[in-house]
């Protein structure tokens, strides 16, 4: 049974982090999409394919039930939307899902460089971003692609080979700090490789530890 309240309640949120992505410029265009997931577990509110994400408004959002069932809409389903459903369908603790393509991240992505988590809020908040391939056939990666990277729990975010992020969370607001930590972390890196390059600078340290107390711990003080 599908709660109207809820699904105006995650339309609203859906919106207001499209709008945030797109201020921010980490979706252009009408590229990209994002997915929340809705009160019952399984349904979601999903951007249709067309839409901008700055044009997100109440009435094209769409209604999927995890088999794949669109409620009755004017739009056409994100090519997105096959790998939206099987993260969901194999993660319970994933609730949203925000996938851009965001410039510095697709650059590396496109360059077949997985992008290093060199700050030590990359290693607490993500730990890892798995570059994920091409699908087999050269074209866009879909669920066969990456739910396998996604079937590890401690997986947050991944890349995709020149396409563009994903990142996951319990909610809209978590999925979209991890596609803004990916961007951010992809414009650092390119700052310091272009540095550590016009330096003659070989190789520099990365953090071992996101967080102080980690590092204590570890160290036995
Ligand atoms: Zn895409």
């Amino acid at each position: 049974m599908l709660d109207t309240a809820d699904i105006a309640e995650k339309k609203t949120q859906l919106i207001a982090t499209a709008k945030r992505c797109f201020d921010l410029r980490l979706q252009t265009n009408a590229g990209g999409n994002l997915s929340v997931r809705l009160a019952g577990g399984d349904a979601i509110v999903i951007k249709p394919s067309g839409i901008g994400f700055n044009e997100c408004t109440a009435d094209n959002l769409q209604v999927v039930h995890l088999d794949g069932t669109i409620e009755p809409s004017d739009h056409k389903p994100s090519k997105d939307l096959g790998f939206h459903l099987d993260l969901y369908r194999i993660r319970s603790d994933i609730n949203a899902v925000v996938h851009c393509h965001s410039p510095w991240a697709t650059g590396y992505a496109s360059a077949g460089i997985e992008i290093p988590c060199l700050t030590v809020q990359t290693i607490e908040k993500i730990g890892r971003m798995p570059l994920i391939p091409l699908s087999a056939e050269g074209g866009p990666q879909t669920e066969v692609d990456i739910s396998p990277i996604f079937n590890d729990t401690k997986v947050k975010a991944a890349v995709l080979a020149n396409h563009g992020t994903i990142g996951v969370g319990k909610d809209l607001m978590s999925a979209q700090y991890l596609a803004e930590i990916i961007e951010e972390t992809a414009h650092i890196a390119y700052v310091r490789d272009t540095l550590m390059a016009a330096h003659g600078k070989t190789a520099a340290d990365l953090p071992t530890y996101g967080t102080a107390a980690d590092a204590k711990n570890n160290t036995g003080n």
